[in-house]
């Protein structure tokens, strides 16, 4: 069974006039719960000012879940913009990273709200990458059987992908984001200013997952990434502004479309069937998140061309795009042991992988039927 997925994108980039000349606001628009994505530098100075508009009621209270790094980084220009707005705010901390990523944080963090008397008219606000995003909005989903929350993502991954879609959820020790629920934020708010302070390792694991939004619905995105390398690399604000904006009209599209995953959101996994299977089986300690996916998408590629669903050509563009941002050489893992995750996978249906294949550049396709031989080849390109 093959789906093909490539339809142009439909969001609408909207600027918010001369005010804000430099913020852009994308609308991301899920049925019951329309929202928009922030982005501009420099906005995370008006955090204060865009919670005004979006509280809950008169009085309600904001509650920051966030990381000692990122509060240490950047909650001082935060405080001073809730402080500006007026805000009633309390701050809440986790640890980052995958480990944390466990319903023991949830509970811990619910106790904290309880404690600091958090209600059903309270707003809280998920301020970190990825881990802390998924969790807070995991939390939000079910405090008190749900209240609202804003997501200011302050990784790269997060920014363009993570913080918007409203998949929330944390890991089992058997599996990754095997608890969850879907809660769409009220709004996301993204300033690429806060990537200034992350590591380069986190940040390059972010440019991976960019460029799978690129070989997946972008072309011109992807084209963007491998002629200006150099200066995304160097964290030219221009360009990144840019490269966050095209990823994040991926992804609002997509998810606008298919809010559930029942069908054209599966186009998202690019790179990450047999990437989460890489995470999986090095015990999440080797490979960022992103650096499995780039790792996955080599894979994915290696499956489209032996398979025939792709062409010698579009296969070498997407290798040499993802080898310029320099991913992992290989994993240090058995491939007999990635193979044995891709087994329990939770996106497999009746048992089986379907695959998220390019077939070219900016179009992919998802398949079931793909030769034995041509994952097991791939698997052992990717694996020491
Ligand atoms: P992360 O949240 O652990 O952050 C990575 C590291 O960066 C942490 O050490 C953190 O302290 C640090 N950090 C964060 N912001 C910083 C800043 N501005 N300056 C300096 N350091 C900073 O990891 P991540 O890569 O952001 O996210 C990965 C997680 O996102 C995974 O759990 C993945 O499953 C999840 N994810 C979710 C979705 C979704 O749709 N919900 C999509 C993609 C990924």
């Amino acid at each position: 069974m093959a789906t093909s997925y490539g339809s142009p994108l439909t969001s609408k980039l909207v600027d918010r006039g001369t005010l804000d000349a430099c913020v852009k606001q994308i609308p991301v628009k899920i049925g019951s719960h329309p929202y928009n994505v922030v982005v501009g530098a420099g906005l995370l100075r008006r955090v204060g000012r865009e919670l005004r508009r979006l509280m809950p009621a008169q009085g309600s209270r904001v509650f920051v879940v966030t990381s000692s790094t990122v509060r240490r980084h950047w909650g001082h220009a935060l405080e001073e913009s809730l402080a500006l707005a007026k805000l009633s705010t309390c701050w809440l901390e986790m640890n980052d990273g995958e480990p944390a990523k466990r319903l023991a944080t949830i509970e811990q963090l619910a106790e904290q709200l309880v404690r600091a008397g958090a209600d059903r008219k309270s707003l809280l606000v998920a301020f970190g990458g990825g881990v802390v995003g998924d969790c807070g909005g995991f939390l939000a989903s079910v405090f008190m059987r749900g209240i609202p929350v804003v997501q200011v993502p302050t990784t790269l991954i997060a920014q363009a992908d993570a913080a918007i879609g409203g998949k929330t959820g944390v890991n089992l020790s058997v599996g990754k984001n095997l608890l969850g629920t879907f809660h769409q934020p009220k709004a996301v708010l993204v300033d690429p200013r806060i990537l200034e302070t992350l590591d380069e390792r986190e940040f390059r694991s972010g440019l991976f997952e960019a460029l799978r939004c690129g070989v997946i619905r972008d072309r011109e995105l992807f084209d963007f990434m491998t002629v200006h390398a150099r200066e995304i690399l160097a964290r030219d604000r221009r360009s990144l502004e840019r490269l966050i904006v095209a990823c994040v009209r991926v992804k609002a599209a997509v998810v606008a479309a298919d809010e559930r995953e029942a069908g054209l959101r599966r186009i998202l996994n690019f790179g990450h069937t047999i990437g989460h299977a890489l995470e999986a089986a090095t015990g999440y300690a080797q490979l960022l998140h992103g650096e499995a996916v780039a790792l996955g998408m080599l894979a994915a590629t290696a499956i489209a061309q032996n398979a025939g669903f792709c062409g010698p050509r579009t296969a070498a563009r997407i290798v040499q795009g993802i080898t310029e941002y320099q991913p992992p050489a290989k994993a240090r893992v058995q491939h007999g042991e990635v193979s044995a995750y891709l087994g329990s996978d939770k996106k497999n249906v009746n048992g089986k992988v379907h695959w998220v294949l390019p077939v070219r550049l900016g179009r992919v396709t998802v398949s079931s039927e793909v030769p034995d031989e041509a994952v097991r080849s791939a698997i052992r390109e990717v694996c020491c």
